[in-house]
């Protein structure tokens, strides 16, 4: 069994995930995202020539998984398979992206639209054969369409790539499913590879309870989401736990809010989804943003860290006023404004003077936490040759491998790669 594996990258860092499988001559590319550096300019993974792909499977929609593949069709045209909510989301991503950062990225929407002409769309449990090669996609349980990536090579190794993933059942989606394969080497995620979260029902205990006490006493809730995936799990919470409330969702998460309707069969419960979309509300201009911030109700509204999008209008209009609460529900990258709002309670910078609205973060991760991975992994010891790890720092990747010798022992080989690294296997 021959097996060669090469991290183009997200080896020990999170972000533009990139992961090359030789099979047989060609190569399978598991994603092709980006990731930003310190002035939030792209950074993309190393390169891979378009003409040695035999196909790009993408796991899911985010930016670190997707960002970097429509390079792939400025001089190529390789097979693309994926989820169709993964295509549709990205679109709505990449046209952000591309707004934001146009200097800095060498393709256009054209680029992705060859792409998209080019995808081979798969449901979930389906196997498709591409020249020899056979892939099944399952559940990933992290945003809509997310799915690990499951290849048959050649040479018989038998390959599952988690992607991002989540092994907690959410209000949006089911949890990720245990892939009924005999995995030998499995590539696994470790965002949360040292951390464990906290018990998801007192979260959302948390959140309910303090939107509850604020709109009681006539304050406006400013929740800021992620655009794909938070804000659509917040507002089925909400929904679900208190009806009554008014709720509103503004920016990309309403655009996105959308595409999540259009591919509900991809959510745990197409009907709730349904009555949700029904029954919040859609900001569509700057007139109703100036009303709502007046009356007691809840905002959902990207951008997550308050980088930007309407999250940061809100904030402006909404800190100075001690009945407000401002609750930030998504990861805070260190240095971004949410985490910069949370650690120092300003952002002068931006004219926000001291925060007199409550601030609280609620963690509501869309990743697996420690303990879950390792339980996860160990569902396939019976077959397990060798672990991947890759989408963490250094330190999350160690702690977990770790942990992971200690329940499968010596006989399983655990790599952490570094971006750039190979690994073969020459049996
Ligand atoms: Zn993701
Ligand atoms: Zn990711």
């Amino acid at each position: 069994m021959n097996l060669r594996v090469t991290i183009l990258g997200g080896g020990r860092e999170v972000g533009r995930s990139a992961i090359s499988v030789d099979v047989g001559g060609k190569k399978i590319l598991l994603d092709y995202g980006v990731s930003f550096d310190e002035r939030d300019r792209p950074v993309l993974p190393l390169h891979v020539r378009p003409i040695d792909l035999l196909a790009v499977m993408i796991s899911h929609a985010h930016l670190d998984h997707i960002g970097a593949a429509p390079y792939l069709y400025i001089t190529g045209a390789p097979k693309l398979i994926t989820t169709r909510p993964t295509i549709d989301v990205a679109r709505l991503l990449t046209l952000d992206f591309l707004r934001l950062n146009a200097p800095y990225v060498e393709y256009e929407m054209r680029e992705f639209d060859r792409m998209s002409s080019n995808t081979v769309f798969i449901e979930y449990g389906k196997k498709v054969e591409v020249d020899g090669v056979s892939a099944e996609f399952f559940n990933a349980g992290h945003i809509i369409g997310s799915s690990q990536v499951y290849i048959e090579t050649p040479s018989g190794e038998r390959v599952l790539y988690t992607g991002d993933f989540n092994t907690t059942q959410t209000w949006t989606l089911k949890q990720a499913d245990h892939a009924p394969v005999e995995v030998t080497t499995l590539i696994v995620e470790s965002t949360y590879g040292a951390r464990n979260h906290p018990p998801r029902g007192k979260m959302e205990e948390r959140l309910v309870s303090i939107v509850e006490e604020t709109v009681d006493r006539g304050g406006v809730v400013l929740i800021p989401a992620f655009s794909v995936g938070r804000s659509q799990e917040v507002i089925t919470l909400l929904y679900a736990r208190a009806p009554y409330l008014d709720i509103y969702v503004d920016g990309l998460s309403r655009d996105i809010t959308e595409i999540y309707l259009t591919h509900k069969e991809f959510l745990r419960d197409p009907a709730l989804f349904t009555r949700v979309v029904e029954s919040v509300n859609f900001v569509v201009d700057s007139s109703m943003r100036k009303k709502i911030v007046k009356k007691p109700c809840v905002i959902v509204a990207s951008a997550g860290m308050l980088k930007g999008g309407p999250s940061l209008y809100y904030l402006k209009r909404l800190h100075d006023n001690p009945r407000n609460s401002i609750i930030l529900v998504s990861y805070q990258a260190v240095n971004s404004n949410g985490h910069r709002v949370l650690e120092g309670g300003q952002l002068p910078e931006l004219n926000i003077g001291p925060v007199k609205a409550r601030l609280e973060w609620i963690d509501l991760s869309s990743h697996t936490s420690r303990d879950d991975t390792i339980k996860y992994i160990s569902q396939y010891k019976s077959s397990l040759r060798r672990i991947i790890i890759v989408h963490g720092d250094y330190e999350e990747a160690s702690v977990l491998a770790s942990g992971v010798r200690e329940v499968l022992g010596e006989d399983v080989e655990i790599h952490i790669p570094a971006t750039g690294e190979e690994i073969v296997v020459e049996e």
